[in-house]
């Protein structure tokens, strides 16, 4: 694929990138590999120092680099400086944490006697380079969360970024080797997705990170599988949305609006499916409707917009084939539904009514500002319907009885329950998901151990 900016606002190609030769890999193999040598023997205070560092930059160039993420994948400029702000933050929390996380345990006492040691410990050590193979759609919040994390455990790490993304991408680079990071402890690899392959063969990868969709997912863990490497994989989501009768359904359909369309709707933690019960069906989805007619859709710089271009015009393709698919099989479109003539890759917000399980959209990851709508009799058919997907990323529900709020957390297969709220990530919770929308954890304690060889010392 073509390592390029392309306007999603207009479809104009801003720059153009040669991908890296064969020679220059190999050149940021040895240096990755020869940085980890020493870079793991760093005190957690020198890293800690150096990514604090990193953080201050980021916030400090959060208007530029917003506006070179809105052009590269067509967010709204206001969504793109927030992202950079959460990546600051995160960056600091992990500065702040990793030492604590990662510090050395003593199993109990009565078992360290009964293995006949006079000491046991449990050591947490990097384990070198590691791969992350990263899409658009938060081009820097997904690096980071991998890149902070990593750096503050000792290891390395190698940026495969999606290849409408490379001016991120570099940027990060540059970001890094700024705060002071020696230039091997994070590299960016300018590559098509055909690279990856032999990259991640080669013995100096220790493991590899990949999020994006379950074909990409599926070529690197079978990679990964077969030289017998770690992996961790963030795929898709198709995440419910579930509001009964006892909601708060002014807020429920507020944030339902936002839940959709953030980032353009591309976002795998979005809500996708409205599931929502018959007693309250009508008024919500009256609500909703009227919440996603009224955002502003356009330019992507403009401060006041909403919801901008999908990031390419395959995307879009894809979206309205899926939209196109229900039509025909039936749903009904409350909103929305037709892009609008003239250039970029927009698509409106769009409600579909009358969902069944044959149609495609209730099976695949809708990666836009469409949003499809179930009516649930009773709180078992809300959970049939939700938990009705190859996915798990995460999901939400809305309801002001405790013992509702129970059965959902005990019922949903996800990698996490939002009770009266929306997802977001937040760097001191784990995130990911069960079914195909991966394994493996993110962020948190559980993230920054996920790349640690976990290391048991005994004295005799
Ligand atoms: P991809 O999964 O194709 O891209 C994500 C990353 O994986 C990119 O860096 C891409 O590189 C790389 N990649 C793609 N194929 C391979 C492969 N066979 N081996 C190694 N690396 C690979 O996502 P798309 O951009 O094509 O989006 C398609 C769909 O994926 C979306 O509609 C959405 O459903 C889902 N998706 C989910 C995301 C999430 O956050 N969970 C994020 C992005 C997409 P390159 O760009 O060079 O192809």
């Amino acid at each position: 694929m073509h390592i390029a900016t392309v306007n999603p606002a207009n479809g104009e190609t801003v720059k153009t990138y040669h991908p890296m030769g064969e020679d220059e890999i190999e050149r940021r193999l040895q240096l990755a590999e020869a940085t980890f040598r020493t870079y793991r023997t760093t005190t957690f205070d020198e890293r800690a120092h150096l990514l604090h560092r990193a953080a201050e930059l980021l916030d400090e160039d959060r208007r530029a680099i917003g506006r070179v993420i809105t052009t590269e994948m067509g967010k709204p400029v206001k969504q793109a400086r927030a992202e950079a702000a959460k990546c600051a933050k995160a960056m600091h929390w992990y500065a702040d944490h990793a030492a604590e996380l990662l510090a050395d345990e003593e199993p109990d006492a009565s078992d360290v006697k009964d293995s006949g040691a006079s000491r046991v410990l449990v050591r947490y050590r990097p384990l070198g380079p590691v791969l992350a193979v990263m899409p658009w759609n938060f081009p820097l919040w997904q690096v980071v969360r991998f890149a902070a994390p990593a750096l503050m455990a000792g290891n390395v790490g190698l940026l495969k970024h999606a290849s409408n993304v490379p001016q991120t991408a570099l940027y990060l680079e540059d970001l890094f080797h700024r705060a002071g990071f020696t230039e091997g402890c994070f590299q960016t690899l300018l590559i098509g997705s055909a690279a990856v392959d032999e990259i991640l063969r080669d013995e100096r990868v220790k493991a590899a990170t990949l999020t994006g969709s379950e074909p990409a997912g599926r070529a690197v863990a079978s990679t990964a599988g077969e030289m017998v490497k770690k992996t961790v994989l963030e795929l898709g989501g198709s995440d419910p949305y579930v509001v009964m009768p006892s909601a708060d359904l002014d807020r429920a359909a507020e944030v339902a609006v936002t839940a959709r369309t953030q980032n353009t709707g591309q976002s795998c933690i979005a809500a996708k499916r409205f599931i929502v019960h018959t007693e309250v069906y009508d008024a919500f989805a009256e609500r909703f409707t009227a919440g996603m007619k009224a955002l502003r859709v356009g330019d992507p710089m403009d401060e006041e917009t909403d919801v901008g271009p999908l990031s390419s015009e395959q995307g879009r393709n894809d979206l309205e084939e899926l939209v196109a698919d229900a039509v025909r099989a039936g749903a009904t479109v409350l909103c929305g539904g037709e892009r609008p003539d003239g250039p970029g890759w927009f698509y409106p917000p769009t409600v579909l009514a009358g969902i069944d399980r044959e149609m495609r959209i209730h099976r695949e990851e809708a990666f836009g500002p469409v949003a499809t709508l179930y009516r649930a009799a009773d709180l078992d058919e809300a959970v049939l319907i939700a938990n009705d997907t190859s996915f798990g990323l995460s999901s939400n529900v809305w309801t002001r009885d405790e013992a509702e709020a129970d059965r959902f957390v005990r019922d949903l297969e996800a990698g996490s329950v939002y009770v009266n709220g929306m997802t977001a990530s937040h760097p001191a919770f784990p995130f990911g998901g069960v079914k195909r929308s991966g394994y493996g954890r993110e962020l948190s304690g559980h993230g920054i151990r996920e790349f640690c060889n976990i290391t048991t010392v005994w004295h005799g």
